[in-house]
């Protein structure tokens, strides 16, 4: 039996408020300048320790940076016992945040794959989601990223990933419309060719 310990220490860990990093001074004077720019004032009392907390938090949004969603599928078992349907988890909520306003987006994610010989544990798949959307990111580009992450490192039958979301610089400025909610789908192997398939999953998804 192999009990060794596979995580890495030492790194910044987010679930750790001990082990806060620290926030450089130019990062902490663009976020005053910013404060600035939007009309207030970076020196008053409640502002004071804000850049640091924003900085910190940005590091926390953008962690997915710092790893490849790949390995979450490393972990693979070949062995399926004779099972042939749809795997499929639902409803995974995940925040991201958009590349172009740098305003978050929340949503959840559908994903799904028949499997050909490989499978993984079914957190994996929210672990893949949530390396992608803790980025800047676009929908369209969450959604294929996702995808094809699967396709590659499961080599299934078929990936589907539909993504719903609200977005921020949708319902909190511009054109203020609230509760509109973007929905973006990638089909891969099966579900793109077969239009039997992709009802069921579509189906199961709840669509
Ligand atoms: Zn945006």
């Amino acid at each position: 039996m192999n009990n060794m310990c596979s995580h890495s220490h030492g790194e910044f860990d987010p679930d750790n408020p001990l082990n806060k990093p620290d926030v450089p001074d130019d990062v902490q004077d663009a976020i005053r300048t910013l404060l600035r720019w939007a009309g207030d004032d970076p020196d008053r009392e409640g502002l004071i320790d804000t850049p640091k907390r924003v900085g910190r938090a940005w590091l926390e949004y953008c962690r997915g940076n710092q790893e490849d969603p790949a390995i979450h599928l490393a972990r693979i078992f070949e062995e399926v016992g004779g099972y042939e349907e749809i795997v499929l988890l639902k409803g995974i909520p995940f925040q991201s945040h958009c590349e172009h306003h740098m305003a978050p987006i929340t949503g959840k994610a559908h994903i799904a794959y028949l499997p050909a010989k490989k499978v993984v544990g079914i957190s994996k798949l929210a672990r893949v989601l949530h390396g992608y959307a803790n980025r800047l990111q676009v929908q369209e580009r969450l959604t294929a990223e996702v995808a094809d992450c699967i396709w590659n490192n499961l080599e299934p039958r078929g990936v589907a990933v539909v993504i719903e979301a609200e977005h921020g610089c949708m319902t909190g400025r511009g054109v203020k419309v609230h509760e509109v909610e973007m929905l973006t789908s990638r089909m891969m192997g099966c579900f793109l060719e077969d239009a039997a398939s992709r009802k069921e999953v579509l189906s199961l998804m709840g669509f």
